[in-house]
């Protein structure tokens, strides 16, 4: 395939730093249409100055943003959350030019972000704290949370304003200032959330965001000023900056990688399956965290009946640009990823998997990084194809004989992010809901990503750290708690105590 030649006029992707847009003084990287294939922008790589002067604009901004009352910070991300809402197209567009989804499931990211934007508006009675009348003798207790200070979000390329919209929205209600530093590869919609801010009234430095690459990250995780660390991204990122930013005395959160697997028993009903499997494998070209890659089939006859409703509909995927209407895959977001996906069927077919169906066969677009849809069949525990996240539009199939055997490979898997089973058995559903090492399962359901009022978080290898992301547990990540403990010099006895104090 022969290289396009970049847009005659490339955008010039920069920083937002204390309120406005601050041009890069490093090096620059190239952003991609992945629908055509040519080079339609370039990205500023932050230099460590520029790390620090948005953590500087961000600490001189906090201790005014901390003392704001709740229900003020409360009112500016009412205002965001209207503006998000009239520019969703807008947002989900820029989405798509840079990353390849398609336009319709680019406005669902903007949905599912704005959902995390109205449960933190609800700040107010979410940080309410705990009181306790005459603990002891006319002595009263209370506890409130409060915000950490600054904290800074590192996010990947499949959800560029969704996993933004994960973090920041509940970091600056609970208090916080917050950097964000985006994925390189698709890192114009943090600027629109930026500009949406503070047209609804943030005040400059609580919120910036920093481009770069690995260097901008490193900055980050060796900087004093930073409290927390949320991060987003493949495993071996998030083992990294997991034990980085811990040696570095800062709370982390960092969710990593996924193998989600979809268990489907005889009983189910396999048209069903058929159509939850075409959308949760090969949606979004299967660049999602909660993508299935393995589907689980109990028993040989149940695997040839899915097959042979499955094979014809992969077959018939309709690939082509994310902006045009009636796709339902769109390109992959770089030609690297691309020959990464590749590398993985070669290795699947070197291993002795049953291509079912060879994307290779697939009609596509001269130019752009589109791959077919891809189906193994056969597919044995031992497999690369198995074990290694691809995060590209390849599904394979793995024959068991049992539920039990099931339940076992999935909790033999490394990771445990997301999984499903399908059934119309509910006592079946329930054992497993109850014995899988997986953080989130769906019953019937293909991508269980929680509500926003929820938490969203993996076990295993999907999630270094003790709080999972959003929801209730975003608010404690966000925070930490002070307990205090009054008397008034009415209720002070004389004398000194030597016993310590107790309630009885
Ligand atoms: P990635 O790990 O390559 O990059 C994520 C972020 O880390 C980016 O901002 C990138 O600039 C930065 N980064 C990359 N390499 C780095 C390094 N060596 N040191 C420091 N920083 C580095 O991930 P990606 O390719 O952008 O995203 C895809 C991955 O993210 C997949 O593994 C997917 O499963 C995972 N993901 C997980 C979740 C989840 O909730 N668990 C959600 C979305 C994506």
């Amino acid at each position: 395939m022969s290289i396009p030649a970049p847009s005659a006029t490339l955008s010039r992707i920069d920083h937002h730093i204390g309120g406005r847009r601050i041009s890069g003084t490093g090096p620059t990287a190239p952003v991609f249409d992945p629908a055509t294939g040519r080079q339609t922008g370039e990205v500023a790589l932050a230099t460590p100055n520029e790390v620090d002067a948005a953590v500087a604009a961000a600490r001189t901004a906090f201790e005014g943003w901390a003392q704001t009352p709740p229900i003020r910070r409360a009112r500016v991300l009412f205002k965001f959350r209207e503006r998000l809402e009239a520019e969703a197209r807008t947002l989900a567009a820029r989405i798509t030019a840079e990353h390849g989804k398609t336009f319709d499931d680019a406005l669902g990211e903007v949905a599912r972000g704005l959902e995390v934007v109205e449960f933190a508006c609800g700040i107010p009675q979410l940080l309410k704290g705990e009181f306790t009348d005459n603990v002891g003798g006319r002595i009263d207790a209370h506890a409130f949370r409060q915000p950490l200070g600054v904290v800074a979000g590192i996010t990947p390329f499949n959800f560029p304003a969704m996993v933004p919209l994960w973090m920041f929205p509940i970091a600056l209600a609970c208090g916080n200032c917050f950097v964000l530093k985006p994925s390189e590869r698709d890192p114009s919609p943090s600027l629109l959330l930026a500009d949406w801010l503070a047209d609804a009234g943030l005040p400059p430095g609580v919120f910036g965001v920093v481009q770069g690459d690995r260097a901008a990250v490193d900055a980050l995780l060796e900087h004093p000023d930073i409290a927390a660390i949320s991060f987003v991204g493949s495993t071996p990122v998030a083992r990294h900056i997991h034990r980085t930013a811990s040696q570095n005395g800062k709370r982390v959160q960092a969710l990593g990688g996924a193998k989600n697997h979809m268990v489907v028993l005889p009983d189910a009903d396999l048209d069903q399956v058929t159509d939850a499997l075409l959308g949760a494998g090969y949606g979004s070209a299967g660049e999602r965290c909660m993508a299935i890659s393995v589907a689980v089939v109990v028993g040989d006859s149940t695997a040839d009946a899915l097959l042979e409703r499955l094979a014809p509909r992969v077959r018939a995927l309709k690939i082509g640009p994310g902006d045009q209407p009636g796709i339902e895959m769109g390109p992959l977001v770089t030609a690297e990823h691309r020959e990464r996906v590749l590398g993985y069927v070669d290795a699947g077919i070197a291993e002795g998997a049953a291509l079912v169906v060879d994307g290779r066969n697939a009609a596509l677009p001269d130019h752009g990084f589109f791959l077919g849809g891809y189906l193994f069949d056969r597919v044995t525990p031992a497999m690369r194809i198995y074990r290694e996240e691809i995060f590209g539009p390849v599904l394979s199939v793995v024959r068991v004989e049992s539920a039990e055997a099931a339940l076992a490979l999935v909790n033999a898997h490394e990771f445990g992010n997301g999984t499903a089973i399908f059934t119309r058995d509910g006592g079946a559903a329930r054992e497993f809901v109850q014995r899988v090492q997986v953080g989130m399962v769906g019953v019937n359901v293909p991508i269980p990503v929680p509500a926003a009022f929820h938490s969203f978080g993996g076990w295993k290898a999907s999630l270094f750290g003790d709080h999972h992301i959003y929801g209730p547990e975003g608010v404690r990540f966000y925070t930490r708690q002070k307990a205090v403990t009054t008397r008034w010099p009415g209720g002070i006895e004389g004398g000194a105590q030597f016993v310590i104090p107790t309630g009885g």
